[in-house]
């Protein structure tokens, strides 16, 4: 049987270090590291997230700011808010909140933050630098899945990681990130051709692409490290991964579990590059 790679203790951990940084930062230089989260209509999946995003701030010391516009907000309006808090001296970090109603252009809001405050690392500033090896702001869940791969110990030079999905947020910068760790990388999507024989191969396996339990035991080589992204909610409630945990997790040396995995690390890695825009 694999070992449970707990994002729920790992989280909890970068979260306390977070703390105890804050407070010999702000004691050395009298700031207080501040996130604004600005979430657009009543999504109810958003309204949990930026409760929980203003939470965790709280409880690591950082001042946070939250904006809320109707459902029908014009873009400008909130071009408008990003263009005070670009200027606003308390605020570090800023995060719009995605995604936004169909009036408002995502990339337009995105390329209007100040990229030293896009601690969401999706603007194009902060993509490129990446790409070059040279960053800025990491997107979070592909920085926090790096994170609880080095934390469990799991070596990434010279191995095999395949990325089921290829978005902006997760494959990506996912890519990115363990290329400059020295793995050789495939990115995989729905015109992959034979998508088992190449997630067979995967000695780091990462499935982001949205669909419940689409990588079954037989697609997973034994010994493999299996981190899963998906959050996907059933018409019975349930929330379940990419991956069919319980067919994957006996062949997998490593797995990460859905609730409790990638999830909670993705706020962890908001503080930290919260916390890291404040110290620049
Ligand atoms: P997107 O829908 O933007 O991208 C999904 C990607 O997966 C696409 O590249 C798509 O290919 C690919 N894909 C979808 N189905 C298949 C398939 N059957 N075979 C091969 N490739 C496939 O999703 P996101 O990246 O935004 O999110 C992925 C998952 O991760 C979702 O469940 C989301 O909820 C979750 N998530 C979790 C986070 C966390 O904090 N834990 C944070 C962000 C996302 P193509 O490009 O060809 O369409």
């Amino acid at each position: 049987m694999s070992e449970l790679i707990n994002g729920n203790d790992i989280s909890r951990m970068i979260r306390e270090e977070i703390r105890i940084e804050t407070l010999a930062f702000r004691e050395k230089t009298g700031v207080t590291p501040g996130l604004a989260v600005v979430l657009v209509g009543a999504d109810p999946a958003s309204q949990i997230y930026v409760r929980r995003k203003g939470k965790a701030c709280e409880e690591v010391g950082f001042l946070s700011r939250e904006f809320r516009l109707s459902g029908d907000a014009k873009e400008q309006e909130l071009l408008e808010i990003i263009r005070q808090l670009n200027g606003d001296q308390a605020i570090n970090g800023i995060l719009v909140q995605l995604p936004l109603p169909p009036q408002i252009r995502s990339q337009a809001i995105i390329e209007a933050i100040d990229p030293q405050k896009d601690v969401d690392g999706f603007h194009p500033v902060n993509v490129g630098r990446l790409v070059a090896g040279n960053p800025c702001h990491v997107a979070c869940t592909p920085k926090g899945i790096i994170e609880l791969l080095d934390r469990t110990g799991i070596a990434i030079e010279g191995k095999e990681a395949v990325i089921v999905g290829r978005s902006n947020i997760v494959g990506k910068p996912l890519a990115m990130l363990l290329l400059a760790r020295h793995a050789t990388i495939t990115v995989c999507h729905t015109r992959t051709r034979n998508l088992p024989e190449t997630t067979r191969r995967a000695d780091i396996l990462v499935a982001a692409a949205g669909s419940p339990e689409m990588i079954q035991g037989e697609m997973v080589k034994e010994g493999a490290v299996v981190i899963d992204v998906g959050m996907n909610r059933l018409g019975d409630g349930r929330l379940v991964g990419d991956v069919a945990f319980a067919e994957v997790a006996p062949r997998a040396s490593h797995i990460t579990p859905v609730p409790g995995g990638v999830g909670p690390m993705t706020i962890a890695m908001l503080l930290q590059n919260t916390l890291n825009a404040a110290r620049r």
